[in-house]
């Protein structure tokens, strides 16, 4: 999950004039990076709806959307937020400068330049980008499983649901909760239990096939699925998935009461979220059916169909 660290950096060159794009082009490539060209600011936030440059050279002079407009714009959405600019251009003032900073950009390089000199800064600020791209992806991972972390299921969820919102369409949520784990940590030793936990993340995330599902590590033996676009239907069927793929994995727990190895309770719950609607009630929704799942004797699926639930 952790970006490859000698994966080639992507830069993405913005400027209205060829000849520019051509200079630090080819000052830049010696460096072994990958380039992009964008001749408009247009095309430049074109390009980065597809692509995740890992820094942007911006000129400020542009017809049509000039480079702070650009710069702008790209600080106002959370998945271009965090790509450093650096301006490059011929507005030598002070003031041109300082609203360079205001934006948000990282540099500021006025032309003409010194191709040293940007070779140097873009190295500078590339290496900076590879320390903060790592540390936020740690940040993103527990440390004991290896899956994504409380923290990252939070932002997953919250972006999956305004996506729902806006798409009416079906988000699915599955709670999931080991039986009777702190008897199985008494009986084998809790770094037993450790390596249950990893043997039971990497078989959940085995078992989801589609890009867009998402499975977390919620606290302590809790884990939680995200489907989007799943109806209810089709979440049951992928908690029953995940409950008998962890069954075949056969982990011996003498002192589980409803089995001899160990199982999960599953809880799947399912909604098309309202725009002013708390994202919490589908989470709710799923902590009830595992409670019943609990109930009912562990070991199984409950959900919304079987309680009665509906949204
Ligand atoms: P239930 O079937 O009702 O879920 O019973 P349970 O024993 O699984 O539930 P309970 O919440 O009482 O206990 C959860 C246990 O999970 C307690 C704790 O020892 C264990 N646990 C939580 N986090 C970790 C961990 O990181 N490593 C290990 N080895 N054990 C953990
Ligand atoms: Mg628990
Ligand atoms: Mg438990």
């Amino acid at each position: 999950m952790l970006s490859n660290d000698n994966e080639k950096q992507l830069i993405l060159i913005v400027d209205d004039v060829p000849k520019n794009l051509q200079v630090l082009g080819s000052v830049l490539k010696q460096e072994g990076h990958r380039i992009a060209f964008a001749k408009s600011g247009e095309l430049a936030l074109n390009y980065v709806s597809e692509r995740r440059p890992d820094i942007i050279l911006l000129d400020i002079m542009m017809p049509g959307m000039d480079g702070y407009e650009v710069c702008k714009k790209l600080k106002e959405h959370q998945e271009t937020r965090d790509i450093p600019v650096i301006f490059i251009t011929a507005l030598g003032d002070a003031d041109d400068e300082y609203r360079g900073f205001e934006l948000g950009g990282v540099d500021y390089i006025t032309k003409p330049f010194n191709p040293k000199i940007v070779k140097a800064r873009v190295k500078n600020h590339l290496r900076l980008k590879r320390k903060t791209d790592l540390l936020e992806s740690l940040a993103a991972i527990d440390g004991l499983t290896d899956i994504p972390n409380r923290r990252r299921f939070d932002e997953v969820f919250e972006k999956e649901w305004g996506r729902a919102v806006r798409a009416s369409e079906s988000l699915s949520l599955i709670m999931i909760d080991i039986d009777f784990f702190k008897k199985f940590n008494d009986n084998y030793g809790h770094a037993a239990g450790d390596e249950c936990l990893r043997s039971v993340a990497q078989a959940m995330v085995n078992t989801l096939q589609r890009s867009a599902d998402f499975v977390a590590r919620y606290g302590g033996e809790e884990f939680v699925v995200i489907l989007p676009e799943t109806e209810i239907e089709g979440a049951v069927h992928i908690a029953e998935k995940i409950r008998l793929n962890i069954e075949k994995l056969k982990i011996s727990h003498a002192e589980n009461q409803v089995a001899d190895h160990v199982t999960l309770s599953l809880g799947a719950a399912s909604i098309i979220p309202k725009r002013n609607t708390s994202s919490l009630i589908l989470i709710e929704a799923a902590d009830k059916c595992l409670y019943e799942a609990k109930e009912g004797g562990r070991n199984q699926v409950k959900s919304q169909a079987d309680s009665g639930i509906r949204k």
